[in-house]
């Protein structure tokens, strides 16, 4: 989180973008635009952590754009704060009732400006800070369920339309209350983690989402990977636990730390709840372990709608 955050400005008139940007440009990166309609691409494109937003422009005016960004599911969090005419009263409560955060009144004072920016820039790391955190495992570093959730949601809803393939992989290991008694709850740890690792190396693709599920148990959302690719992937995982060779003295299927994985595919299709691929993943789990664990089981189901 160290690297630099960065400010779009957004004026029609070039000399304002030429006094604010010398006021901020040693501190943070700077994108400007001298329309609101440009202005919505470059936000969208390079999602910028504060939005200085001129009020009076030809075409869409700070307000439009304001209702727009707001609106726009990815940059509707960012922050903006308005420029506005010295003494403009209502040029800055409009903006506020918008949802625009501060404003900085014209003519520009560099001190002033910059002081603005780094308070409301220091806000917004430590926002983004508290809501990675939300959605992390603290003993593993991998997502946790919120995380999952979300990913479930956002993915079965953007491939609704096309009826893509998503699956969802469920992941228990086997005896781990038995581990726990056996090598104490510090070891337990400390085996969560490497079995986080594994799975953590074993998503290949930029979307494939795994989090630490709760307890001993670990979940992948695979969006856009057909049952055959799913089940690849969940051998895959269940060979590099066992490869982690984490002795377990007291397991009824091995010397070592197995686990258990239930996997479900299913298209996507508009109005389909998430839920069905968490019922239908824990079911082949369920019976993954009333085999006698220590093994794979999967299967392709229809939504029902
Ligand atoms: P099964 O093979 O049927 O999955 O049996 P199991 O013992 O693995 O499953 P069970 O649900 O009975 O026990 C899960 C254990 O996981 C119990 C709990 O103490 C342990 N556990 C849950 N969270 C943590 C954790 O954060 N650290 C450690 N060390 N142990 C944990
Ligand atoms: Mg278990
Ligand atoms: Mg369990």
């Amino acid at each position: 989180m160290n690297e630099r955050q960065s400010v779009l400005i957004v004026d029609d008139e070039v000399s304002n973008i030429e006094i604010l940007s010398a006021a901020l440009e040693d501190d943070y990166e700077i994108y400007f635009s001298t329309s609101g309609a440009e202005a919505i691409d470059v936000a969208r494109t390079n999602l910028p952590d504060l939005i200085l937003l001129d009020v009076l422009m030809p075409g869409l005016d700070g307000y439009e754009v304001c209702s727009l960004l707001k609106a726009d599911p990815i940059i509707g969090d960012v922050p903006i704060i308005f420029t506005t005419a010295l003494g403009d009263r209502d040029a800055e409560v409009r903006g506020l009732m918008l949802g625009a955060i501060d404003y900085i009144t014209k003519p520009i004072s560099p001190v002033a400006v910059r002081a603005r920016v780094r308070n409301h820039l220091d806000m917004k790391r430590m926002r983004d800070q508290l809501a990675e955190m939300a959605v992390t495992d603290a003993l593993t570093g991998l997502g946790n369920r919120r995380r999952l959730e979300r990913a479930l949601d956002q993915d079965t809803l953007r491939l609704a339309a096309s009826g893509a393939l998503l699956s969802l992989v469920f992941v228990d290991i086997d005896f781990f209350k038995r581990y726990n008694d056996s090598y104490g709850h510090t070891a337990g740890d400390r085996c969560l983690s490497m079995v986080a690792a594994a799975l953590k190396r074993t998503m290949n693709r930029a979307a494939d989402v795994a989090v630490r599920y709760g307890g001993e148990e670990f979940a992948c959302v695979l969006p856009e990977c057909s049952h055959e690719e799913a089940m690849e992937v969940a051998h895959q995982i269940h060979r590099r636990v066992q490869l982690l060779d984490i002795p377990h003295k007291t397991s009824d299927t091995a010397s070592f730390v197995t686990v258990s994985v239930g996997v479900a595919t299913a298209a996507c299709a508009l109005g389909a709840s998430p839920e069905a691929w968490v019922r239908a993943a824990d079911e082949q789990l369920y019976l993954a372990k009333s085999a006698g664990r220590n093994q794979v089981l999967g299967t392709q189901f229809v939504l029902a709608v």
